[in-house]
């Protein structure tokens, strides 16, 4: 691997959305780099122990499909342990083993993977392209080159560099943990769990308990604290520590009152802090509540989601919002590209939406979607502009892998 070569792509983000943008791409014959600040590929759904991966469907059709979907699909029949049955929900994979099979995926197809380093600035020419980008590692900075970047990061960190304009959002923070030695056999039903520990519980959320496909293990998506600026050093140390206090308060109260809880133990805590929202982009298009509430399509649209919008804390006062939606919607290409910049397109959670639109993007099922068009359109315009791209062609090449762009597309779930 030479990192001094000018790549076709460069990735930035190794998250669900970066993972599946660096993979679309070098499918695409792209050659692609991907440069992750950690050392695993997943993000938050895998070094942030966020689990299940949802949310494919509404009612009784798929509204999300393409390459992602057929990645959980095979891994859940792949290992005992893999992951819970694939669902128009979604899964709940284990985070080990959907690391080690988004490596293999990334190697197999071609995919340059650099770990350990972070991406802390960009250089740019007088028309807004992005010249190169600097990260920062072990060896000092190193300047890496790619005629087109994708920004995975989550924060929009590449656009923010290149003077994209953007809004911050702020959600309540979680830090995610896994609990194991659960005897399952002697747990009541999940509603019986739950108000167990809601009569003791610590801070205003309830529990919110997903089972792993081993026997005595589930996900824990429970603390949260509000009113954090994640990208603050400061605030993001604060919220981590104070969050991890809770994990371990959560976890006496369980092995004291919840009957099967006595041995339980944590596993894990997320080794990634859980941040709902920071920069979401002002693109050419902003999808807004009435796009989501409208449903029907763009005709650009590259993807469909059907999450609900589902807002945490702060902004709302702690209360938030949750909702759930009566038809799927479409994301158009637009709110991945900025007008600012010829050769960025962002992926997953920080596109152009307005703050209700990102609460029901933002899960991992889109997140794939989002990321298989980012690939196939950074390695389609190739030297050209992101903004002047075919949106015909590349809607042609995502219905090839399967891809659901138009309320039609559906796919019943039976
Ligand atoms: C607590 C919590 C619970 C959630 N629950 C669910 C759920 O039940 N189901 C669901 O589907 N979704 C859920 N979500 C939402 C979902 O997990 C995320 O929104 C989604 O995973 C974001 O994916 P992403 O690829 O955009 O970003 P991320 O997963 O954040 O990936 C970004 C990657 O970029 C890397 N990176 C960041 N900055 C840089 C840089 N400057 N240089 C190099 N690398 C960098 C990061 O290390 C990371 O690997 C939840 C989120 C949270 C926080």
């Amino acid at each position: 691997m030479d990192i001094s070569r000018t790549y076709d792509v460069i990735v930035v983000g190794g998250g669900i959305s970066g993972t599946m943008a660096a993979i679309s791409a070098a499918r695409e014959a792209a050659h692609t780099l991907l440069v992750e600040r950690y050392s695993a590929l997943g993000g938050m759904g895998t070094l942030g122990l966020v689990q299940p991966i949802t949310t494919w469907g509404l009612g009784k059709n798929y509204v999300v499909g393409g390459t992602g979907r057929r990645i959980l699909e095979e891994l859940a029949q792949s290992h005992p342990y893999a992951a819970t049955g694939m669902t128009t929900y979604g899964p709940s994979c284990d985070s080990e083993y959907l690391k080690w099979c988004l490596e293999c995926r990334a190697v197999d197809a071609g995919v340059d993977l650099l770990y350990h380093s972070w991406v802390r600035d960009v250089t740019t020419a007088q028309d807004g392209r992005i010249t190169s980008l600097v990260a920062l590692t072990k060896a000092g900075d190193v300047v890496l080159k790619g005629k087109t970047i994708i920004d995975a990061s989550g924060d929009a960190d590449v656009a923010a560099f290149a003077g994209v304009p953007f809004d911050v959002g702020s959600q309540g923070i979680t830090l995610m943990f896994l609990v194991a030695g659960i005897d399952r056999q002697r747990c009541g039903k999940r509603n019986e769990i739950s108000r167990v520990y809601g009569e003791r519980r610590v801070g205003y959320r309830g529990l919110a308990l997903f089972w792993h496909a081993r026997p005595d293990a589930a996900y824990f998506n429970v603390t949260e604290v509000e009113n954090h600026n994640a990208l603050d050093p400061v605030d993001l140390t604060r919220a981590t520590v104070d969050c991890r206090r809770q994990a371990w308060q959560i976890l006496e109260i369980m092995r004291k009152h919840a009957p099967g809880f006595e041995e339980a133990y944590i596993a894990e805590t997320a080794p990634a802090l859980g941040v709902r929202e920071t920069r979401r982009i002002k693109g050419l298009f902003t999808l807004g509540l009435d796009d989501v509430k409208r449903g029907g399509s763009f005709p650009d649209a590259i993807a469909r989601a059907g999450c609900p919008v589902d807002v945490h804390g702060s902004a709302d006062n702690g209360k938030g919002d949750y909702w759930g939606l009566s038809a799927s919607y479409a994301i158009p290409y637009r709110s991945l590209i900025a007008a600012e910049t010829p050769n960025l397109i962002v992926t997953g959670r920080p596109i152009s939406a307005d703050h209700a639109a990102h609460s029901s993007l933002r899960r991992m099922a889109p997140g794939f979607a989002l990321g298989e068009a980012a690939g196939v359109a950074a390695a389609l315009t190739g030297e050209g502009d992101v903004r002047e791209l075919d949106t015909g062609a590349l809607r042609e090449t995502l219905r090839q892998y399967g891809a659901i762009l138009d309320p039609e597309d559906e796919i019943p779930s039976g």
